[in-house]
């Protein structure tokens, strides 16, 4: 087996792809030649780089894949309690509304009895004295 033959066959032996017969003959020539074991130690490290670069790429890809699902898990739950939000919000202003309209119906009901403010009192007066259809009839 010459260094040609070696040479070809490195890649291989690397991966593993060889027979062993072949193999054995490799090696063979690998611990009697400087040059093919110079190449194959050269070659050892280019494919060492390269798998760590594979890995890496591939980490990259699931680093990335995980940010987007998070991305998009966060994206429903600020959804979710935004809606939660807005639903809690207009159902304190209906609240606020529904109260609202007790507390005015209230004080018109205590207003048409009792009137403690002198302004109004004197407004209710002018009306009590001079009720719309009074002043539609005499104008
Ligand atoms: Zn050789």
């Amino acid at each position: 087996m010459n260094c040609t033959d070696v040479k070809y066959d490195l890649l291989n032996l690397l991966e593993g792809d060889l027979e062993t017969s072949q193999e054995v003959q490799i090696r063979a020539h690998l611990s009697s030649c400087e040059t093919c074991t110079a190449n194959y130690n050269e070659l050892q490290q280019t494919l060492a780089i390269i798998e760590t670069e594979r890995t890496a790429v591939l980490d990259d890809d699931f680093s990335a894949s995980v940010l987007e699902a998070i991305k998009e898990q966060n994206q429903t739950v600020s959804f979710t309690s935004r809606m939660k939000q807005v639903l809690l919000y207009a159902a304190v202003v209906s609240i606020g509304i529904f109260i609202g309209s007790l507390t005015a119906n209230l004080l018109v009901a205590s207003n048409d009895q009792v009137s403690h403010d002198p302004l109004q009192e004197l407004y209710l007066d002018g009306l009590k004295a001079e009720p719309l259809e009074t002043f539609l009839i005499s104008n």
